[in-house]
């Protein structure tokens, strides 16, 4: 077939021993899922897989996939030439040119030499290389240590070239560490919390609270974005919206004001379990992190916990805002997150929350406010979206 040949370097996954298999199996499925409706093969050999892609997919696609998907540490485009040394060198001549490479600058040659049998020493190979750099830019400096540009030759059954490694995603190839339900609200935290699971190996729905017309439908289209921007990294979301106003009107007209968060938190575990439970998640995850606002306290957090039998991921429990901006920029999501549609926790939030809630007693308030059937409606009425791994909505 005429194909495009990246050569990807697998991350944690070789620590994995007996899931190996299994862990390389979700990878390829994963890098695959991305390239559809494109032709990919993607096969192994000796700690690398080898995906040829159809030429007809577009290079932008490609590095889409390849830089969203979890559980690779790398990869580059490659050219593969016949194990000869002449035909290596020819093979450079013509593929440098429209590298990186420039003559102002630096570079080295990286040869790994896999097949023992190539009669070539890693040095020969190199020093051959290099001559064919030089001829094409005379001015170019060698460094080995820090170099600008680097040409990696991989002598294996055939010889791969490439010039430009890019960095992965790293972590686990989302799918093989069971599934969440994440707790996507339009800020900045929830859709960094999602991120960070998928790269643990999770997949995720996700649910988001929407109390229209307190919070906009504008509110709503900026969630459904968010969604569809980790979608990627999930290999592919459903979002559960589930509408939430007679909740919060219910909390709000019966409850003590400086709970008000705190039985929101509540009611929202209590109906997460179950969506959960429904679609087979079997974690709550969140955005929250210690002590960020007065509902994110140890004591909070931990009556919250008390509201659902699942366990609740929270992983940015131990970051501070400026990592997880960085974090939220990297992913593409801040842009989006940063909009200024209110959710509805701004809209309801009380003047003085209680920050050190004793467990037994919010408890205790939390059941007085009788709001199962309301939970039930709420569930009953929720809207279903759906997101392909690409990100793309698609029929729920
Ligand atoms: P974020 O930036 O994710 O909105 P935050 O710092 O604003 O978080 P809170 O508003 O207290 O913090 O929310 C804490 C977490 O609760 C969020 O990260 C998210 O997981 C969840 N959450 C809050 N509001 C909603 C909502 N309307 N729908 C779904 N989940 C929500
Ligand atoms: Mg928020």
């Amino acid at each position: 077939m005429g194909n495009k040949l990246y050569l990807i370097k697998e991350g944690e996954i070789s620590l994995k021993g007996g899931n190996r298999n299994l862990f390389e199996k979700r990878l390829r499925h994963n890098i695959k899922d991305k390239l559809r409706p494109y032709k990919s093969e993607i096969s192994k050999q000796k700690g690398r897989l080898y995906a040829y892609i159809s030429e007809d997919a577009p290079d932008e696609l490609i590095e889409k996939a390849l830089s969203t998907t979890t559980g690779l540490t790398g990869y580059a485009r490659a050219h593969r030439a016949e194990k000869d040394l002449e035909a290596i060198k020819a093979k450079a001549l013509e593929i440098l040119p429209s590298s990186a490479f420039s003559s102002n600058g630096s570079f080295r040659i990286t040869v790994k030499r896999e097949d023992k049998t190539f009669p070539y020493t890693s040095h020969d190979i190199a020093v051959e290389l290099a001559s064919v750099v030089t001829s094409l830019f005379p001015d170019i400096r060698v460094d080995l240590d820090n170099p600008d540009y680097t040409l990696t030759c991989e002598i294996r059954n055939e010889a791969y070239l490439y010039t430009d490694q890019t960095k992965g995603e790293g972590g686990l190839p989302s799918g093989t560490a069971g599934k969440g339900m994440l707790l996507l609200s339009g800020g900045i935290d929830s859709p960094v919390a999602g991120y960070m699971m998928a790269k643990r190996g999770m997949r995720a729905d996700a649910i988001y609270f929407h109390a229209y017309p307190y919070t906009s439908e504008l509110a709503l289209e900026k969630v459904k974005t968010l969604a569809s921007l980790i979608a990627p990294y999930l290999q592919g979301l459903r979002l559960f919206v589930v509408p939430f106003t007679e909740g919060q009107l219910h909390i709000r007209d019966n409850g003590y004001e400086e709970e008000a968060t705190l039985m929101f938190r509540a009611a929202m575990m209590k109906t997460a379990e179950k969506i959960a439970n429904a679609n087979g998640a079997s974690a709550i995850i969140t955005g929250e992190a210690l002590s960020q606002v007065a509902s994110q306290t140890i004591d909070a957090m931990s009556f919250t916990d008390s509201m659902t039998d699942l366990i609740v991921l929270r992983p940015l429990v131990g970051m501070d805002k400026e990592e997880i901006i960085a974090k939220a920029k990297r992913i593409g999501t801040y842009e989006t997150s940063i909009l200024p549609y209110e959710d509805c926790c701004v809209v309801f939030s009380p003047k003085h929350p209680v920050t050190r809630p004793v467990k037994s007693v919010s408890k205790r308030h939390f059941e007085e406010l009788k709001m199962d059937g309301i939970i039930e409606n709420a569930i009953r009425d929720t809207a279903v979206y759906a997101f392909d791994a690409n990100g793309k909505e698609i029929d729920a």
